[in-house]
């Protein structure tokens, strides 16, 4: 399996982190993507530098919808140099969020309309995240001439399923899917084609039955594998080998990255 977001931070993974990383791998994770977002830029170049250092894991670099009030002009040419960094695969999570609004709309649009671009400049993956927001942010998507992404922790339904597919973008799916209520997720989860699929764990949030309430950590990657294979009736491992394709045709990860051995 491929954990295609984490946020292995060590604001969130700090003394633990080794013991994290080592229960993952022996549940089977064979690489993680390690979202780079925080207030500023000290999260983007901690991701970079955990990439460094291990060999599975990759990073992005952006700035979280939440937090691009903060940001200052100089912070884009960074972000560009950052971008270029080896084992950096991806730009974001960017995107909407209009259910916190932690920063204005207006400039949320501004931010990920700039950010599309940036990925399309530098020829990487865009990592939305959007909650509220699926008509805007498809428009921007479809304007900004995106080019393929994935809409992380996909929320949205059917409909909004076909639209992000329509526009090139992968849906990556969390442990919300093994939550009671999440009747609508799953009928998208069951209707998205195999191979446009991602799972992830968005740890340290949302962790999935039965952890939830508790800290994530990508070991618990294996529930929403198992959650995602069940509602689509088919062996876990053959969702495993298409999702982890997937993420590895995404975001270019060298087909060498991590450890060989599977479950
Ligand atoms: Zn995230």
């Amino acid at each position: 399996m491929i954990d295609s977001h984490c946020h292995l931070d060590p604001q969130y993974f700090g003394a633990d982190r080794a013991e994290v990383l080592a229960r993952a791998r022996a549940a089977g994770v064979e690489a993680f993507v390690c979202v780079g977002v925080g207030p500023d830029l000290e999260a983007p170049r901690q991701a970079i530098a955990l990439a460094a250092a291990e060999p599975d894991v990759f990073a992005t670099v952006g700035v979280h919808p939440h937090d691009v009030a903060k940001m200052r002009e100089g912070d884009w040419s960074e972000l560009e140099e950052l971008a270029r960094r080896p084992r950096v695969v991806g730009i974001g999570e960017t995107g909407l969020d209009y259910y916190y609004n932690h920063s204005p709309a207006e400039l949320q649009q501004a931010a990920y309309r700039r950010f599309v671009e940036l990925a399309r400049a530098v020829r990487l993956a865009v990592v939305s995240h959007v909650r509220d927001a699926h008509a805007e942010a498809a428009a921007i998507l479809r304007e900004a001439q995106a080019g393929a992404g994935v809409i992380h922790c996909f929320s949205g339904g059917v409909a909004e399923a076909r639209t992000y597919l329509d526009l090139g973008q992968y849906l990556s799916f969390s442990g919300i899917l093994t939550f009671k209520n999440a009747g609508t997720l799953r009928e998208a989860a069951a209707f998205a084609p195999l191979d446009r699929i991602l799972i992830e764990t968005d740890a340290p949030y949302l962790a999935p039955v039965p952890h939830r309430g508790q800290k994530n950590e990508p070991a618990y990657i294996t529930e929403t594998l198992a959650a995602l294979a069940a509602l689509r009736g088919l062996p876990a491992a053959e969702v495993d080998a298409a999702t982890s394709a997937n993420t590895r045709r995404l975001f270019g990860l060298p087909e060498t990255a991590g450890s060989a051995d599977t479950r």
